[in-house]
């Protein structure tokens, strides 16, 4: 890597290999999630994922090149960190409350990345690239800040509950028993 485009493809490939993960993870995130307003935001942004990956594949084709991504050790870990969480969540409103945690960790690397990336294009005089990518940043922005809401509104609420019922109930039950509305 010698020239400043070449640092721009090397990294539009480190954002192409985390949306593909991304993307294998959310499901698997939707399917535990136990608050329904928390399994739609991630199927949300799962469909929206499918667009981002065409605008990147777009991007590689306007720089003449062919779309391959390249291992973001990075989003690797984010996910394997997420996955961890939700195995030890013994109750489905703390394994809530830590998926979208885990989810806005996703998010923060992706609008790191993506306004890095747009930058660049303007840099490099690529306008059209930099609006497309300046299209997947806000949409990782608008994420972010639902989960943001999200969390606030009904999730972190719901998992101080299961802390006070602790109090006077056997941890077990809840366990055993699941989510209570
Ligand atoms: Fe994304
Ligand atoms: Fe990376
Ligand atoms: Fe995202």
């Amino acid at each position: 890597m010698e020239t400043f485009k070449e640092l721009f493809q090397d990294t539009l490939k480190d954002i192409y290999f985390a949306e593909k993960a991304i993307l294998k993870a959310l499901p698997k995130m939707a399917k535990k999630a136990s608050s329904k307003k928390l399994q739609m935001a991630f199927t949300r942004h799962q469909k929206e994922t499918e667009k981002q990956v065409q605008r990147l594949e777009n991007v590689f084709q306007m720089m003449g090149t062919k779309a391959s991504g390249k291992r973001c050790p990075a989003i690797e870990g984010i996910i394997e960190e997420a996955e961890e969480l939700m195995k030890e969540a013994g109750d489905d409103t703390i394994r809530d409350a830590a998926m979208l945690g885990a989810a806005q960790a996703v998010e923060h690397y992706e609008i790191s990345r993506y306004g890095t990336l747009a930058a660049w294009a303007d840099k490099l005089e690529m306008s059209d690239a930099a609006e497309l990518l300046r299209a997947t940043l806000e949409e990782e922005r608008a994420t972010d800040d639902k989960l943001t809401d999200l969390a606030e509104s009904e999730i972190n609420p719901e998992a101080l509950e299961t802390d006070e019922e602790d109090m006077d109930e056997e941890p077990r039950r809840r366990v055993a028993g699941g989510r209570r509305r």
